[in-house]
């Protein structure tokens, strides 16, 4: 008989959206009258920007035309979009990396999953407490997390909580560890990291001779004089790799565009971590569409960034709503302001489920309990500004209304 990779059943199945939506049904089956406003989701709600969707028709015309064809493209992606990535989000900066340490991919969950094949299984994985699940889960499949404790925790994994008494920034760990995952602006808490917190970061990693993980899906947020990458701080091309997505920047949700940035500088024992992604993506991935790659290069002309510019306002805005609204009903509010997550206290020592049914009950409105994050996030809850403005304030008057009565 065969055997399968047992790590996989070692994980549990994520209920969180289910459980949602299952309560969700249950409780406008039982109230029909009540109309639900959802700020639950982590996806836009927003269309793409038109420079984008022109880019992907005019492509889409050359696809099928016999001159302008193309078929298979370079596995990290066409020259066009990783000169496009590094002029406008690295050059622009005064970041000294290369068209060639750019890697174009189908967006940062496959890129963030994918990463640890080229890492050893023994290595030690830090990951902050609340978290983006990815990185706890697709290293449990490696065989990296060991097993799951009776409190939910893998006991191979070195978990940073990030709680309202550290200001949502992970502690350097006790103990030493190989491979560390960082998020910032933060899913799900929307907390950020200043330069003098990620320098603290990059100076233990090069110490203790670790790697970073450093995921900017929400770097288009940032409204702060705070880092936009990992490379703007000193010594990080020798210990880090990041993550960025044309998803929550762009729209690209459905689209999926996304690239990693692998420093050739990156070394491990004299070998080199970009040949081995290079070796890893070559062998294992055929390339981004070029009508969505051409899409994705549109992002970065100046129709491009006025319109995604716009939406990214938009989203902000209803964000600056969500948390002053809060904070006016006596709520503790974080996040909002580099991120589209606003996470705020349960009050009343409730629970995160607990705080979840009363405002779905008393306010017909819809979150995230922080606690699906992890165990560090029981007691929180998340609410996103990917919905609309108008339900953004209609949610805000009903939560007021609610506290009032
Ligand atoms: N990283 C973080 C922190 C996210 O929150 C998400 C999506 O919600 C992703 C990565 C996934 O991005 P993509 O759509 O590029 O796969």
């Amino acid at each position: 008989m065969f055997h399968i990779n047992d790590n996989f059943t070692k994980i549990p199945q994520s209920y969180l959206f289910s459980d949602i939506a299952k309560r969700v049904a249950a409780y406008t089956q039982a109230h029909p009258e009540q109309s639900i406003i959802r700020l639950g989701i982590g996806d836009v709600t927003r269309p793409l920007a038109p420079a984008v969707v022109e880019a992907m028709k005019k492509a889409c015309d050359e696809m099928g035309r016999e001159e302008t064809f193309r078929g298979y493209g370079p596995e990290q992606g066409y020259d066009f979009l990783r000169q496009a990535i590094v002029q406008n989000d690295y050059h622009a900066r005064g970041i000294d990396i290369s068209a060639d340490e750019i890697f174009v991919s189908d967006g940062a969950k496959s890129d963030t999953g994918n990463i640890g094949d080229i890492f050893s299984r023994d290595n030690v994985v830090a990951v902050c407490d609340p978290v983006y699940p990815v990185y706890v889960d697709t290293n449990a499949m490696a065989g990296r997390a060991g097993n799951l404790n009776v409190e939910g925790r893998w006991d191979r994994l070195v978990y940073m909580p990030c709680t309202a008494e550290n200001g949502f920034a992970p502690a350097i760990p006790q103990k030493r560890a190989d491979m560390i995952y960082l998020c910032f602006p933060n899913n799900p808490t929307g907390a950020s990291i200043t330069y003098e917190g990620l320098q603290q970061w990059v100076d233990y990693a090069r110490e203790n001779g670790s790697v970073i993980l450093f995921d900017s899906a929400y770097e288009a947020f940032i409204t702060e004089d705070i880092p936009h990458s990992i490379f703007e701080i000193e010594g990080a091309k020798q210990c880090a790799i990041e993550f960025r997505s044309f998803s929550k920047t762009a729209g690209f949700t459905g689209t999926r565009c996304g690239y990693t940035v692998v420093p050739k500088e990156l070394t491990c024992g004299g070998v080199s971590l970009h040949a081995l992604w290079n070796r890893r993506q070559t062998t294992k991935f055929n390339g981004v569409p070029y009508i969505v790659q051409r899409g994705a290069e549109a992002v970065y002309s100046p129709e491009g960034q006025k319109q995604i510019r716009e939406t990214i306002a938009y989203y902000l805005h209803n964000a600056k709503v969500i948390r002053e609204g809060l904070a006016e009903a006596g709520f503790t509010v974080y996040g909002g302001i580099n991120a589209p997550y606003i996470w705020l206290k349960t009050p009343d020592g409730m629970t995160s489920w607990e705080f979840f049914d009363a405002l779905m009950e008393k306010a017909g409105v819809v979150g995230t309990p922080g606690s699906g994050f992890g165990p560090s996030g029981e007691g929180y809850f998340r609410l996103t500004a990917f919905g609309s403005l108008e339900n953004s304030i209609k949610a805000i008057e009903r939560i007021q209304n609610a506290v009032r009565n």
